[in-house]
């Protein structure tokens, strides 16, 4: 039997935005298994809470079957050793995401020659969006519902208030 394509696709996910959301539905199509990981230690730093981060991915992913939703701290590399997955997946939006995410790949491919990292480009009309972006604009009332699901929208709007 043919191995199956399992991919993690880590990230802060602090909250999850439509960008995200449009790699995860490309993803989702081209393998077999796709892992949505949110990083454990960013709790400090983080918005939400890794509880919080974790419901909204699970309500956004919720229509595709083949995605599951994890966490993981430590090393990525250790975490795909753990799920069986041979694949990273990391979305590109800018030139500007290039370096930092040419720096981890090499890195995660030294110490797991045997994973493979894959990039990824949402549609253009994501390219711009990042969760940091989102939550100033919603900090000023500025409205955000065609960027996130429904949840984080509802969610950014209840700690405004
Ligand atoms: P990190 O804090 O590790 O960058 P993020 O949750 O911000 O985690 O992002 C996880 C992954 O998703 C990264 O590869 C990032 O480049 C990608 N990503 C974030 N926003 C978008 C977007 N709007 N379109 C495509 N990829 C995105």
């Amino acid at each position: 039997m043919p191995e199956l394509r399992v991919a993690i696709y880590p990230g802060s996910f602090d909250p999850i935005t439509n960008g995200h959301l449009d790699l995860i539905e490309r993803a989702s199509k081209q393998f077999d298994e796709l892992i949505v990981a949110a990083l454990q230690h960013d709790s400090k730093r983080a918005t939400f809470s890794l509880e919080e981060r974790l419901e909204l991915v699970r309500d956004a992913v919720a229509p595709f079957a083949n995605v599951t939703v994890d966490s993981f701290d430590g090393l990525l590399v250790d975490f795909a050793r753990e799920k069986g997955a041979k694949l990273i997946l990391r979305g590109i939006r800018a030139i500007s995401d290039y370096e930092y995410e040419l720096q981890m790949a090499l890195m995660n491919r030294k110490l797991e020659p045997s994973v493979e990292t894959i990039f990824m480009l949402p549609s253009a009309r994501y390219s711009y969006l990042s969760s940091r972006l989102v939550k100033e604009v919603a900090s000023h009332g500025g409205d955000i519902t065609s960027l996130v699901p429904p949840c984080v929208a509802e969610r950014l709007r209840a700690i405004q208030r």
